[in-house]
């Protein structure tokens, strides 16, 4: 037997099934007419912003990073709930002005932006954060055939880094950012130039769940701030100071502790240098905001024994949820949390597979869990798939087509 991720809060039974928002996973599938499908829970959307916004000084606005989930009706819900929108893509932009998104509201990091992104989003106003020297070149180019002053930020490739997190972005060789020793240089190159200064984003990884990690990257993060805004010789108007905070996918895991974090960061603003006192902070989450919202719902179309082993083959797979097959930046594999949804509350009783149908040995979605008998028709939950599932997975391979998705 191997255990399965922590299902997590907010989750209830109805009927003895698995209810999102209130809604029976069945009757879930009826209205959007099949399966596989991810569900969103608008209600622990809400809920999750509103124990942030608790945990963390006012003074901080909260990005959401789109890239966790890209999906309409969601995006338009997260545009009345948070400060601002992180994009990395011209795809992104278009998809953000459709939610709603003002471009004053947006910023757009990520390397290999191209120079009809960056002319579309410096026409709009969007705030550009500069991931390299030549970059900002390209940048200023388009901004002086448009006739405009663009926003631009540095994105910084600081020389420290985000203890244990699941991706690493900084620290060291990156094609993320401007090495912290030349960020000085191209701001005040920028600034002579004309650009509309908007400060510096510095991003250091993903996926914490120690709170004094993020404690600890958060000052070195304010330090490095400060010390390269005092090189500028300018007090910074904005600082994006990046995100990581994680959630629990695997058995052990703990929620992060986002109190602490909060009250260390609400020392460290009592008690800024001159060049941070008029900053405009911002975080920016992607799956903390989302991640946990999310069930991929997928039904059992096969059940068989191999060797003694008991086989539940589903009608999803890693092709939607690449990350809970363990093939999206993890090196071992480990279980999602995982339950047969039409069976929620049956005693766990027997030891199974539960496998894709995509004809690679890869497509394992829980290995071994101990789980209600399940058959033919049941469906299965994958939770923790409100972020990189749909937009993040090889939804073409084998021929399968994309999940539905709905926003309940
Ligand atoms: C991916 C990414 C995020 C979001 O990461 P999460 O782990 O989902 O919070 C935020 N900022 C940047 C720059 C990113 O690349």
């Amino acid at each position: 037997m191997k255990p399965l991720g922590p299902i997590p809060a907010g989750f209830s039974a109805i009927d003895g099934e698995l209810a999102i928002g209130g809604h029976k996973a069945s009757a879930l599938v009826a209205e959007a007419g099949d399966t596989p499908l991810f569900v969103y829970s608008r209600a622990m959307i809400h809920a999750r912003m509103a124990q942030l916004r608790a945990a963390m000084p006012e003074r901080i606005k909260i990005h959401y990073a789109m890239k966790a989930n890209p999906f309409g009706d969601l995006l338009e819900h997260m545009a009345e709930l948070v400060d601002g929108l992180d994009i990395a893509s011209g795809g992104e932009f278009a998809q953000a002005r459709e939610a709603g998104f003002l471009p004053r509201e947006i910023s757009f990091a990520g390397p290999g932006k191209r120079d009809e992104e960056l002319h579309l989003a410096i026409r709009a106003g969007v705030t550009i954060n500069l991931e390299s020297a030549n970059e900002a070149r390209r940048a200023l180019e388009a901004a002086q055939a448009l006739g405009v002053a663009p926003r631009l930020a540095i994105r910084v490739n600081p020389d420290f880094e985000l203890r244990g997190s699941g991706m690493k972005m900084g620290g060291g060789a990156k094609p993320f950012g401007v090495d912290q020793a030349q960020v000085a240089t191209l701001a005040k190159d920028i600034i002579a130039a004309g650009a509309e200064w908007r400060g510096l984003h510095i991003y250091t990884g993903s996926q914490a769940l120690d709170a004094d990690a993020i404690i600890e990257v958060q000052g070195n993060v304010l330090d490095l701030a400060a010390q390269l805004s005092v090189e500028v010789g300018s007090a910074l108007p904005h600082l994006n100071m990046g995100g990581g905070f994680g959630i629990p996918y695997f058995d052990k895991d703990r929620p992060l502790d986002i109190v602490s974090i909060g009250s260390a960061l609400d020392e460290r603003f009592g008690n800024l240098p001159d060049v941070l006192q008029a900053t405009d902070f911002a975080i920016e989450l992607g799956r903390y905001l989302v991640g946990e919202a999310g069930v991929y719902l997928t039904r059992i179309v096969d059940r068989k024994v191999s060797h003694g082993a008991t086989y539940l083959v589903t009608d999803g797979g890693l092709h939607h949820q690449l990350a809970a097959s363990g093939n999206f930046g993890t090196v071992v594999r480990r279980n999602y949390p995982v339950a047969i949804a039409t069976r929620f509350d049956a005693p766990a009783e027997e030891e199974v597979n539960i496998t894709g149908c995509l004809c690679t040995p890869l497509d394992r979605l829980a290995d071994q869990p101990l789980l209600p008998r399940a058959d033919v028709g049941d469906i299965v939950a994958i939770f923790c798939a409100g972020a990189y599932g749909a937009s993040a997975s090889p939804s073409a391979f084998l021929g399968q087509g994309p999940a539905l998705e709905m926003l309940v």
